[in-house]
């Protein structure tokens, strides 16, 4: 597959799946533009190469047809602010107005098609409805990474009206596919991947598929407390999930006959009350008292999972390692990015994906201290999750 780079856009018209997906105010006012801003380098690149453009994308999640809320005509005048060239729209992603706007196109304009999820065929991925959506341009990108583990009409299915040849990835999910391969399946080791967060159940997957590849686990955040009473330990009223404490155990059994390191923390921050001005103390793992709660790790967790970091190559990162979002349970999170970030000034390839270590690498201004920020949360899950993401497999045919 040839890059994007590589791709000469001149005299086509191209078809961009993005992610304008962002959100707006009461005053239908954007309240992060960062989707936009991620996409206007594709953009821009086409434009210079002589091609024009046609932006399609979802915004929320619109219930029954086109609903003043959610209509994409609200992001018109940003993006001409945010790409300086003028930006048509059409009313309809699909029919007459969009056919003869996508036709009368020239080089350099472009043209916003109205929210895809006005039809619900989009999330069906409905093969006619997707064929009248290719018909718009001559080349198709998708640069929607956040939307790339959906098998929707605009992410996958209209892959296979264009040829091998008329099909690319943007730059944006270029770098997403680039970064996750990387680390995935070129991994230099050692690989320590950080699973944090709240909830086992929600990164069983991913932490079953990294026994395979990785060579050392870091467990902070609340799941680590279903590891601890699963092994007999006391966690108070830390949270937890006694459904899931059989397979934690299995966590550990299988980490030791594949001889992968599981690491978890061997003290806690632990608070009387769910609160940023409850009463804190330190405990040993496994040693927390009836009332408290653990709510992130403690000084001597941290300075371990520091030195298993600053030793590795590969780093993956997904999930904080405490509340990162209250002030008193920041410490451990903040550690972890601090050593992340070290690392890769050292060397190593480093990779932050899912929602909320994004949101804290970012809070705690790391967010180019670190090779990779995926943008994509659940798509970057399902992709270390093992399963071929529709959006990225289309495109590769
Ligand atoms: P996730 O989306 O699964 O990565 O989980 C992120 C959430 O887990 C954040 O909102 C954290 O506040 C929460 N979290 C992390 N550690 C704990 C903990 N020890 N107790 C309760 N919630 C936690």
């Amino acid at each position: 597959m040839s890059s994007f780079k590589d791709f000469s856009f001149v005299g086509k018209k191209a078809l961009i799946r993005v992610d304008f997906n962002v959100p707006l105010n009461d005053a239908f006012e954007i309240t992060d533009d960062n989707r936009m801003r991620a996409t206007i380098p594709t953009i821009t690149k086409i434009l210079k190469d002589g091609g024009s453009v046609i932006l399609m994308s979802h915004l929320g999640r619109p219930k029954d047809g086109p609903t003043e809320k959610y209509s994409l005509k609200h992001i018109v005048a940003h993006l001409f602010k945010l790409l300086g060239v003028e930006v048509q729209f059409a009313n309809d992603c699909i029919g007459a107005e969009a056919i003869d706007k996508a036709a009368a196109l020239q080089a350099g304009q472009v043209l916003l098609l109205e929210n895809l999820r006005f039809y619900k065929e989009e999330e069906k991925g409905d093969i006619a409805f997707a064929e009248k959506l290719s018909k718009l341009g001559d080349v198709y990108v998708n640069d929607a990474f956040g939307t790339a583990h959906r098998a929707h009409a605009s992410t996958a299915i209209i892959a296979q009206f264009f040829a091998p040849a008329n099909r690319t990835f943007g730059l944006v999910m270029e770098g997403e596919v680039l970064s996750a391969e990387k680390v995935m399946h070129a991994a230099q080791k050692p690989f320590v991947a950080i699973i944090g967060g709240a909830k086992v159940s929600d990164k069983i997957l991913i932490i079953e598929n990294l026994l395979a590849r990785a060579t050392d686990i870091i467990i902070g955040g609340g799941m680590a407390y279903t590891f601890f009473k699963a092994q007999g330990g006391k966690i108070g009223k830390s949270i937890h999930e006694d459904d899931r404490m059989p397979l934690a155990l299995e966590i550990l059994a299988k980490a030791k006959v594949k001889g992968v390191n599981i690491h978890l923390p061997v003290d806690n921050v632990v608070a009387d009350d769910f609160s940023n001005t409850a009463n804190t103390q330190t405990c040993a793992s496994g040693e927390i008292p009836d009332g408290w709660e653990g709510l992130d790790v403690g000084e001597k967790s941290r300075e371990q999972f520091a030195k298993v970091i600053l030793a590795s190559k590969t780093i993956l990162w997904n999930g904080p390692m405490g509340v990162f979002e209250m002030e008193n349970f920041q410490a451990g999170t903040k550690a972890i990015a601090l050593a992340v970030a070290e690392a890769t000034q050292n060397g190593a390839f480093s990779l932050v994906g899912g929602g909320d270590s994004v949101s804290a690498v970012n809070q705690f201004g790391f967010n180019d201290k670190v090779s990779y920020v995926s943008t994509g949360g659940g798509a970057m899950l399902e992709y270390f999750e093992g399963k071929t993401l529709p959006g990225i497999a289309a495109i590769k045919g």
